[in-house]
């Protein structure tokens, strides 16, 4: 039988290069290769690669001020990425598709917590991240209506925030890359604290991308089709962070925070009931644990 070509999109970013650690015969793509905003090299990448299955993790990714300051960038390019890549999936043949979607898509608030797949639509997603939280429902509307039209047996995961070596750690990071880096500095300039912007209180799931890349895997390998929330312990921004200075060494550090600045959604933590029902045996590396690996190589790889 001829061997599935499957190519990942997004294949440098935080997730492609966890993925690539575990599934290294895929074709990875980057926006060097192709900008997937563009319908001509869209097409271009279907012709010269002839996939059989598309993992699609291309997207513009940001934290909260990126996303704010420039809603429309975030909405454009998502949107066309997306778009493109479901249509000529279908125009092509591609006989398996995975989206991947976020918790960014769900409302900003609703009745009950944690949130189920089937809560997706019944508000509009928080204001901090209105754009890129459309876009990602875009995606998942998409999805749903080629297969309920074209009987495609496409899907998407909705990941929660994800952290973990490859992450970026500049100006648009999220928040537990900015936390360690700060941690990372405030122990090079021997200071007593670390300034954190909002008021600690928001709740978050956060996961270690490597994680997701092994659900990834699982899915592919055993063909599971379902659209599902992948998520973690839900913790306070102030327990992330004291979580954090433990495993970084650094508990001489104080946190404060700066609640000038906006502190985004609420909580949006959603139930991985249906993940777990899937992949009982699924572990989870554990917050502490995997901020630690994450500190440890960007120090050993003198990352700044
Ligand atoms: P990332 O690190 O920001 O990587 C984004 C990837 O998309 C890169 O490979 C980038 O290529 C590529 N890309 C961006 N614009 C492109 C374009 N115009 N044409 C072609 N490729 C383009 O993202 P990530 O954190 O790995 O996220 C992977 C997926 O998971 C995304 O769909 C994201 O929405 C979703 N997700 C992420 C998080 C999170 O916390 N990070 C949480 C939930 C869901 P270059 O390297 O060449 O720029």
């Amino acid at each position: 039988m001829k061997e599935k070509k499957i190519v990942v999109t997004g294949g440098s970013g935080l997730l492609g290069r966890y993925l690539k650690d575990i599934m290294p015969d895929l074709t990875y793509l980057s926006s060097k290769d192709y900008d997937l905003t563009n319908s001509n090299n869209v097409e271009k990448m279907f012709n010269d690669k002839k996939p059989d299955i598309i993992i699609h993790l291309a997207a513009k990714v940001g934290g909260i001020f990126d996303n704010m300051n420039k809603q429309a960038d975030y909405y454009d390019e998502n949107i066309l990425m997306n778009t493109l890549i479901i249509k000529y999936s279908y125009l092509y043949g591609v006989e398996r598709l995975i989206g991947m979607g976020s918790t960014c898509m769900y409302p900003d608030s609703v009745k009950k917590y944690p949130m189920s797949e089937e809560d997706i639509h019944i508000g509009p997603p928080a204001p901090t991240n209105f754009s890129y939280g459309y876009s990602k429902r875009c995606l998942a509307v998409q999805i749903d209506s080629y297969n309920k039209q074209y009987k495609t047996k496409y899907n998407y995961l909705i990941p929660c925030n994800l952290y973990g070596e490859y992450d970026e750690y500049g100006k648009s990071s999220h928040y537990v890359a900015a936390l360690i880096k700060k941690i990372i500095f405030a122990k090079k300039n021997n200071d007593d604290h670390i300034l954190l912007f909002g008021t600690g209180k928001p709740l978050r799931q956060f996961m270690y991308a490597g994680d997701l890349a092994s659900v990834i895997k699982y899915c592919i390998e055993n063909e599971i089709y379902d659209i599902f929330n992948i998520s973690t312990k839900n913790y306070s921004i102030k327990e992330i962070a004291e979580i954090a200075i433990k495993a970084c060494g650094a508990e001489h550090l104080d946190i404060r925070f700066d609640n000038k600045n906006p502190d985004g959604q609420f909580r949006k933590d959603v139930s991985n009931e249906k993940l777990l029902r899937l992949i009982p045996d699924f572990k989870f590396t554990e917050l502490f644990d995997g901020i630690k690996k994450t500190h440890d190589y960007l120090i050993e790889n003198n990352v700044f």
